[in-house]
């Protein structure tokens, strides 16, 4: 009898088994998949920690969590300053004064700043209706149509015209030469990956992997006095009130006999016609070079594509609209009922957390839980 089975080798779960460890509780692990980390999962190709569930980030300006996940990793410098690329001509992101120059020619913050409410003006949306009126009310015609339009389409897989102008309610504009995207206090990657990074947090802490909670459900339940479950909520549930909505992307990776393909880690293809959104280039996440300080003489891409999510698709994004809401609000009321679970992270609560507050929210629970 274990005092608590943790579903989910991911970050949330991570923290917890952690923290229950460290209180003196005995705890089990178990993930359906053969790897621990959750989506956060990186593995070594060529020396380079490939990210294989998507690129990720870390950035806080939570001191507590970053004091907290420090104790696991140690961080490289890594700032995300991502390019965008429009038909091969390349922008700096998120839109600052390099941007302005290379679309205008403007020198000065205020030449930008103009430039900006002209376009805004000439636009005259007062209203705006939809996504394409409120980015052009926002930022003018030429950012819109050369880096706003073709990526939003893509990644929503429908015209601007007919997304709602509430998920860009503001956009931010530098008037700064400042390409650092996130602006947060502390960022970077973990060195050596964040996969050995989650190990560290589960470091003796058994952990059983290709096993599936929910095909032994009564198996497991009556191994530990308490679950933590980091599943999908719905999945939980046997989907018995209906299918919590996801946005999903798929990735194409490619192992290259080169030692730079683009130059950057991240590039956003912001034209309608190319069919990914970005390319990620996993080794400048690390500088390009392995823990050892060499260079590494090949390179791995990964292609992004946003697609529609259908069941049995990994889910990504949670499509947080009223009829999800709704849908979740219900099943939340079920899990209420389950005495004996706690539902929490990104899948559990259906909801989207960056790794800084998927970690503040584990060790909210361990701090109610652990007492
Ligand atoms: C494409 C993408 C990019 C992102 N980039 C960033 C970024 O740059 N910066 C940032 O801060 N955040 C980023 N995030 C968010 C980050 O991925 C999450 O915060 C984090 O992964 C959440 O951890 P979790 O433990 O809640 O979930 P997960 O990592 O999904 O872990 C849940 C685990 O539960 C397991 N599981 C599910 N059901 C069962 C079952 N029935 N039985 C056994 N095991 C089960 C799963 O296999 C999984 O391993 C990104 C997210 C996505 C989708």
């Amino acid at each position: 009898m274990y005092d608590y089975l943790i579903v989910g080798a991911g970050l949330y779960g991570a923290v917890f088994a952690h923290e229950a460890k460290k209180a003196g509780k005995s705890v089990l692990v178990i993930d359906k998949r053969p790897n621990i980390a959750g989506n956060v999962y990186t593995e070594k190709i060529e020396g380079i920690n490939v990210h294989k569930y998507g690129a990720h980030i870390f950035h806080t300006n939570n001191k507590k969590v970053w004091n907290y996940i420090t104790q696991f990793a140690e961080f490289n410098r890594f700032t995300n300053s991502p390019v965008a690329n429009y038909h091969g001509e390349l922008y700096s992101l998120p839109f600052n004064m390099y941007t302005f120059n290379k679309m205008w020619g403007v020198v000065t913050p205020e030449e930008a700043a103009e430039k900006i409410e002209e376009q805004r003006k000439a636009a005259g949306i007062t209203e705006p209706k939809n996504l394409e009126e409120q980015a052009i009310s926002l930022v003018g015609t030429d950012i819109y149509e050369k880096l706003i339009k073709g990526y939003t389409e893509k990644q929503w897989g429908r015209p601007c015209t007919e997304l709602p102008s509430f998920i860009i309610k503001r956009l931010p504009v530098r008037l700064t030469f400042d390409n650092n995207y996130f602006n947060a206090l502390y960022q970077g990657i973990p060195v050596g990956g964040y996969t050995k990074m989650v190990a560290n947090l589960l470091d003796g802490i058994e952990v059983r992997l290709n096993e599936d909670y929910l095909e032994k459900k009564a198996e497991y339940d009556a191994m530990a006095e308490k679950v933590i479950y980091t599943g999908a909520i719905d999945a939980y549930f046997d989907y018995k009130l209906g299918t919590l909505e996801y946005r999903s992307v798929r990735f194409e990776n490619e192992t290259l006999d080169k030692p730079n393909f683009q130059g950057n880690a991240a590039v956003n293809y912001t034209d309608v016609e190319t069919p990914w959104t970005r390319i990620i280039e996993h080794k400048w996440f690390e500088f390009g070079k392995d823990e050892e300080g060499n260079d590494l003489p090949k390179t791995v891409i990964s292609r992004e594509y946003s697609s529609e999510w259908k069941p049995g698709d990994e889910p990504y994004y949670p499509v947080n609209d009223e009829k999800n809401g709704q849908l979740y609000a219900q099943y939340k009321e079920l899990a209420q009922k389950e005495s004996k679970v706690i539902f929490g992270g990104r899948l559990g609560e259906y909801k989207y957390y960056d790794m800084d507050a998927v970690i503040a929210s584990a060790l909210d629970m361990c701090e109610r839980e652990l007492a």
